[in-house]
């Protein structure tokens, strides 16, 4: 359905039902390793996009019908503080559920006390941060030239002052690029400013926009962890399953999937609670259509789904 996809089962969240309020690919970033593939033009101001009754409508219909749900997450095709709308829509799902919401966000907009206080509605923020250095910064996320790392980071301890939910920052590290032993250690007084309720470490494991980009290997990982220190954690891939509703239509229930993010066959399995013969059987079929295509990424092999032009408006 529009608007709505999943749920599906997140690193970071449990059963996670992802709130898509964005056209394809809209971003005031474009970072290196976006599973979205590159960024087309920058969106640098917020906008309303949509009407807010017909996705607050697709989340009322589609919610009863669902078993479990651990968190309502705004996310999907881009950076969700870009939606102008986000703080109405929080306090509209807030009177329709008492679920917990989560926003993730690339952290940028929350320089603007406007959208702070829009983002302090939901329960659980996941702002993320890859640099504290501004040569690593436009490396990594490749904002704007005018857009300054210094200031994002003060936008999120103000956040961090004015907000009493849960901050749990993310960090996704690239090899040779924001992994340096310096960096790392500016990169842990900048959170000891912060002060978020949890700080995870995240890595490469879907094919980014730039083939070039490297995943850390797992022992890596762990070296920064033990630079970082408490809160922090690796978010590692999980394998519970969930049963989340009819599935007359698995192939149309794995495009929304795939428009979202690219996914193992194995990971669809786990998220559509479905046999991994007919998961293969349904991905030959939209392979053989050419509504998806696969990648290899390392040792994984992905299927994601095949945007043909830039006006494309999978939204499922
Ligand atoms: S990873 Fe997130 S912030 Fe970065 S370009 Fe992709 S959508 Fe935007």
């Amino acid at each position: 359905m529009r608007f709505i996809y999943g749920p599906v089962l997140s690193r970071r969240l449990g059963f996670s039902l992802g709130i898509d309020i964005l056209p394809p690919k809209t971003c005031n970033l474009d970072c290196v390793y976006c599973q979205l593939g590159p960024t087309n033009k920058r969106v640098e101001v917020r906008h309303s996009y949509f009407r807010i009754e017909d996705i607050i409508q697709a989340i009322e219909k589609t919610l009863p019908h669902l078993p479990k749900v651990d968190y309502l997450t705004f996310s999907g095709s881009g950076e969700p503080t870009l939606n102008s709308h986000l703080g109405e829509l929080i306090k509209k799902i807030k009177k329709i559920t008492p679920k917990p919401v989560a926003v993730l966000t690339n952290s940028l907009l929350l320089t603007q006390k406007e959208v702070r206080q829009e983002v302090s509605l939901a329960d659980l923020v996941v702002p993320s941060l890859d640099a504290a250095d501004q040569s690593v910064f436009l490396k990594i996320n490749r904002p704007s030239p005018s857009v300054q790392i210094d200031l994002i980071i003060e936008g999120l301890i103000k956040f961090r002052e004015e907000y009493k939910g849960q901050i749990w920052l993310e960090i996704m590290l690239v090899k040779g690029v924001n992994d340096q032993h310096e960096h790392l250690l500016k990169l842990k007084e900048t959170f000891i400013k912060i002060r978020p309720d949890k700080i995870q470490l995240n890595t490469v494991v879907r094919p980014p926009a730039e083939s070039w980009v490297e995943p850390l290997e797992e022992e890596e990982l762990m070296e920064v962890a033990k630079i970082f220190g408490p809160p922090v954690e690796i978010v590692t891939e999980t394998r519970k399953r969930i049963n989340f509703g009819p599935k007359n239509n698995l192939e149309a229930a794995i495009l929304s999937i795939l428009k979202r993010r690219p996914a193992t066959d194995e990971e669809l399995a786990s998220f559509l609670n479905e046999k991994p013969a007919r998961i293969k059987e349904a991905i030959q079929k939209l392979l053989a259509q050419e509504k998806i295509k696969a990648r290899r990424h390392y040792h994984r092999l992905l299927y994601e789904y095949y945007r043909r032009g830039k006006k494309d408006e999978g939204t499922g």
